[in-house]
């Protein structure tokens, strides 16, 4: 965890993972599933040298639905690290909630603060990290990512999907 002493505030981008960096299809969990969606390695460079901040917020339900491990996201998460990094992308950090109302597993069974449309994952991240919420935004691709953007005083952006290069230069202004 960085020291909020000595390091800068910055902005960050909070961006959500199936359906804005991977094809969304459906409780993915193992390497070989995951199809990048175009352009997801170059925004996130570019997000870089925009001085932000790179989160990922995912909600993982099928680790309470007992579809896979909180070990399997893991390892998929240090996976897609290391494979954005290979091509000069980093994220700063992985945020999952493993949680569901009404999932199978009694230990992620109940009603969190960090699902989404709840903010919990975003306000974590901020606590963490040295975040100036002013200069920070969410990209998703559901209305649940806005709704917990909002409700953690950031800015929403939906992503309709396409090339996500191409939609965080026109979202950002570059
Ligand atoms: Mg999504």
């Amino acid at each position: 965890m960085p020291d909020l002493a000595t390091r800068p505030m910055r902005g960050a981008a909070f961006l959500d993972r199936d359906g804005v960096l991977n094809l969304d299809i459906g409780y993915a969990h193992r390497a070989e599933q995951i199809q990048w969606v175009e352009g997801a390695a170059k925004a996130i460079t570019l997000l870089n040298r925009q001085n932000l901040f790179v989160f990922v917020v995912t909600n993982q339900s099928g680790i309470a639905r007992g579809f896979y491990s909180e070990e399997d996201v893991n390892r998929l998460h240090t996976w897609m690290t290391a494979e954005l990094l290979s091509q000069g992308a980093r994220i700063d950090a992985f945020a999952y909630c493993p949680h569901y109302s009404e999932g199978e597993i009694a230990a992620y069974r109940e009603v969190c603060t960090c699902r989404k449309p709840a903010p919990g994952m975003l306000l974590t991240l901020m606590k963490e990290w040295p975040v100036t919420r002013e200069t920070s935004f969410m990209i998703g691709d559901r209305d649940t990512d806005i709704a917990a953007a909002k409700a953690a005083g950031i800015r929403g952006h939906l992503f309709p999907g396409g090339n996500l290069l191409r939609f965080v230069t026109e979202t950002l202004g570059l």
